[in-house]
């Protein structure tokens, strides 16, 4: 069962990149097929395939031989990881289910970040609303009833989005520019609204500690500048991703339900 998992994961991996890629530009997901932004040519199903065909084709274009961002693999392999890890982690339960498609919308919305420096409001958004739905229906994944865990869930929201804001205040007094997104904003709230407050806590205390540890790493390989614009978005991801694997866990995971 893993394994079907995994290459489940591996197709909404490869749907992942459609999205990062037409979203920003406002196309539509669905049509067209895929299709190679050099030579324009139409992708075959056969040259379609998650990792494989990217082995394959070794990292090129079939017709006109340019190269294919090796992106695109990684990002087919980490949606393939996340939902297999979730799975061992929940089982063959709603709660995997509801888990993995926070997933996927964490790594559209970072590669989203990455590229353009927004969060994308049209995932963002509905997803606050699908946190509360998956809440009120599935109330195991909070182990809670129905309505305790529908507010539980709107707790979330509104720590999540109101932590940053206050933050993003206290940033704008002391430093006199806004330091923190708006996208940043309902992006937390959006962890709230699927994994409740003290998540959203813990994924703050985590993205913080990446994005420090990281951007100091790249600033002491002078690969940044200390002044350089760094999109918080992947760090809160990484953080989300960490809190959904704490959760029933003893260490710090006692935090969590
Ligand atoms: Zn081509």
């Amino acid at each position: 069962m893993g394994f079907i998992i995994f290459i489940l994961g591996l197709i909404f991996g490869s749907f992942a990149n459609v999205c990062i890629y037409r979203l920003p530009k406002g196309k539509s997901i669905i049509s067209p097929g895929s299709f190679c932004p050099n030579c324009n040519k139409n992708i075959k199903w056969y040259d379609n395939i998650p990792l494989i065909s990217y082995i394959i084709l070794k990292g090129k274009c079939r017709y006109c031989g340019k190269p294919i961002s090796v992106r695109y693999f990684i990002v087919e392999f980490l949606t393939g990881i996340l939902f297999f890890l979730i799975y061992k982690k929940f089982g063959l339960s709603s709660i995997t289910f509801v888990y993995n498609i926070l997933a996927l919308s964490l790594i559209i919305i970072s590669f989203i970040d990455i590229d353009t420096f927004l969060i994308p409001d049209v995932i963002v958004i509905p997803g606050i609303f699908l946190g509360l739905l998956f809440s009120f229906l599935f109330p195991q994944i909070h182990n809670m009833d129905r309505i305790k865990s529908l507010i539980y869930s709107f707790i979330g929201v509104t720590i999540g989005g109101g932590i940053l804001i206050f933050l993003g205040f206290i940033g704008k007094l002391l430093f006199k520019k806004d330091a923190m997104g708006g996208g940043d904003v309902k992006l937390l709230g959006m962890v709230g609204a699927f994994n409740g407050w003290q998540s959203v806590l813990l994924t703050l205390f985590f993205a913080s500690l990446f994005g420090t540890l990281i951007s100091l790493i790249l600033i002491l390989f002078g690969k940044k500048k200390i002044e350089d614009y760094v999109p918080f978005g992947p760090y809160l991801a990484l953080g989300a991703v960490v809190s959904i694997f704490l959760k029933r866990n003893l260490f710090l995971g006692f935090l969590i339900h």
